[in-house]
């Protein structure tokens, strides 16, 4: 206290609950005995209760609140020498200094500090927690982002596998499909085959070498083989050379002088060829077998480009 005998500069504190226990003890002992303190404290009251920031404003330890007065006490009281002649005449007693007109502006000067103080608090907390909420919505959309970015990243890798899975599958397919006809092909080669062998080697069947022409290759030879009163013709042909292009070896059947196109033939990589074809007619009615090398689309009559020939 700066002055012994009425501790003015302790009123503001005192009323705004600044001090310590005993010093508030001690003010407030000499307020109950003192009507001019009393009057000050009254005064400061009112001064606080105007303030909206007095009221529920935080409350900083009293040894922060009491430095801060000190401070604001320091500086009100030179400031406000020169208002000291309006108000009216402090008591001599009361202090060297216009305290007392001070104290109205310290204290409007503390509970403005104090409440700006508590505003600062205030928004300050605000902002920590507006921070810490703004951090947890950061990582949260950090980890969001991340498995994002792998739903992605799998999603690609899936598609591509997918894909590639389907590649393999269209690829499987066409071989399964391949392998399918290779199967049917190998089958139906395998059931001429054994038509051929049975049909061959069948007891009424009957075989008749063709004869060759001059145009024929030199070792060329083939064979028929029929059964009377049956439609079925089997031709093994053997030392022939594959057709040039645009011609074709065609069989005929000829009786009565008019022959007719059988089928074609053709003869592989060495020269063999064998055709199992049904004629119109039963062969034993057919007086002649010929195979010409005729042009592809030449079906109404045979060339003059004999190669083998012979009489039933
Ligand atoms: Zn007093």
């Amino acid at each position: 206290m700066l002055n012994n005998d009425h501790p003015i500069e302790s009123i503001p504190a005192f009323v705004l609950g600044a001090l310590d226990a005993d010093e508030a003890a001690r003010v407030a002992a000499h307020l109950a005995a003192c009507p001019s303190c009393r009057a000050e404290a009254e005064s400061f009251r009112t001064v606080v209760g105007m303030l909206p920031y007095a009221a529920g404003a935080a409350e900083p330890p009293a040894r922060v609140k009491r430095q801060l007065f000190a401070r604001i006490a320091a500086t009100s009281a030179e400031s406000a020498v020169p208002a000291a002649p309006e108000r009216p005449v402090t008591p001599p007693s009361h202090s060297a200094k216009p305290v007392r007109w001070a104290v109205p502006v310290m204290a409007l000067s503390l509970a403005l500090a104090l409440g700006f103080g508590a505003a600062t608090f205030e928004a300050r907390a605000q902002a920590d927690r507006l921070a810490m909420e703004l951090a947890t919505s950061r990582q949260t959309l950090g980890l969001v982002e991340t498995q994002l970015a792998e739903s992605r990243q799998s999603g690609a890798e899936v598609a591509a596998r997918l894909m590639a899975s389907q590649q393999q599958l269209a690829h499987t397919q066409a071989q399964l499909a391949e392998s399918q006809r290779e199967v049917l092909a190998l089958q139906e080669a395998g059931q001429q085959g054994e038509q051929f062998v049975s049909f061959i080697a069948a007891p009424q069947t009957v075989s008749r070498t063709l004869g060759t022409t001059g145009q024929a290759p030199d070792k060329a030879s083939a064979r028929v083989f029929m059964q009377p009163g049956h439609n079925r013709l089997v031709v093994l042909i053997h030392g022939l050379h594959t057709a040039e292009p645009g011609k074709v070896y065609r069989l005929w059947l000829a009786r009565d002088n008019q022959a007719v196109a059988i089928g074609t033939i053709t003869v592989d990589e060495d020269g063999i060829a064998e055709l199992a074809v049904d004629a119109p007619e039963p062969m034993d009615t057919y007086d002649q077998v010929m195979i010409t090398l005729d042009a592809m689309d030449m079906t109404t009559r045979p060339s003059d480009e004999v190669i083998f020939e012979a009489n039933l």
